[in-house]
């Protein structure tokens, strides 16, 4: 695998193997990677001739009081596994290279409706920093194919959104989530953990799976099923932030009438905000 960090080094890469005829997958992360990302790659791997990951923490999409100076960091160990999952280059820019006019006066990729509430809601500009940036891979490496993780449900509504409206030329491919045995989903924050917090974390899967289950057994008084799942992640010592069921295909809030849906939440454990979602297909229970 090759690391490249420069435009330049990026686009002559790209460039000689596309003269090879090869298709090209593309898989956009912010590093630290765990086995949730690469599943990703190992995806793309079985989609095209070559494999580009990309690490880049994007100042765009945190807010002022959000992680960026402390979010891992940690190429050396990212480059290892990249490698060991099939990847054949990695684009690993600096700010300065993504963003050489400043961040101040750019032009700005803005999805509106799906970047609304959840985590749109409580993360005010985090999803036009996220589709600016996924804009710009796009067009730096002008992948056949992007995949990503449905663990950010939100984000992959957002991208398909954006991908549709622009006529962007890419096939998106959504991956779903890698778990802990325990349930709890990879994520990089998880890092941030103490060893009572990482015990506490998977009391948000427990919860959306009851949920489904009783929506699956019939139960439609949406409004007091969220409820009595937000008061057990709340006894169990977690801040909820949004619990809420939407329409899959739309985001909009489920109706009784819904049939592909999802439960999505967001909550705080100390300081740390997790998120993790679950699908349902009430068609695929008949
Ligand atoms: P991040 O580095 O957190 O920005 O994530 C990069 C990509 O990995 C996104 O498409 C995420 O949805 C995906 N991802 C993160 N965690 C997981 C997971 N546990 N399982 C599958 N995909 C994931």
């Amino acid at each position: 695998m090759r690391t490249v960090t420069t435009v330049a080094e990026l686009r002559a890469a790209l460039e000689t193997a596309r003269g090879k005829g090869r298709s090209v997958a593309l898989v956009p992360t912010m590093g630290n990677l765990h086995s949730g990302h690469i599943a990703l790659v190992k995806r793309a791997r079985d989609e095209a001739g070559l494999v580009v990951a990309s690490v880049f923490v994007n100042p765009l999409q945190f807010g002022a009081n959000e992680d960026l100076d402390s979010y891992p960091r940690t190429l050396a160990a990212d480059q290892e596994k990249l490698q060991s999952a099939g990847c054949d280059l990695l684009f690993a820019p600096t700010v300065e290279q993504m963003y050489p006019h400043g961040q101040q006066q750019l032009t700005r990729v803005s999805v509106p409706q799906v970047s609304e509430g959840l985590c749109g809601g409580s993360r005010p500009g985090h999803f036009t920093g996220v589709a600016t940036v996924v804009c710009k891979l796009f067009n730096l490496v002008q992948p056949d194919v992007a995949v990503f993780g449905q663990k950010d449900f939100q984000q992959l509504a957002v991208i398909r959104r954006m991908v549709r409206d622009l006529d962007i030329p890419v096939r998106l491919i959504g991956e779903p989530t890698v778990r802990a045995a325990n349930g709890l989903a990879l994520s990089s924050r998880n890092g941030y953990l103490s060893a009572a917090e990482r015990d506490l974390a998977p009391i948000l899967y427990r919860v959306l799976t009851t949920l489904a289950d009783q929506i699956r057994q019939g139960r439609r008084d949406h409004a007091a099923l969220l409820a009595e799942g937000r008061a057990s992640i709340e006894a169990a010592g977690l801040q909820v932030d949004y619990l809420e069921l939407r329409d899959a295909l739309s985001l909009e809030t489920a109706t009784a009438e819904s049939r592909q849906l999802v439960l999505l939440v967001a909550a705080f454990i100390g300081r740390t905000r997790l998120i993790d979602n679950l699908q349902l297909d009430l068609d695929s229970l008949e």
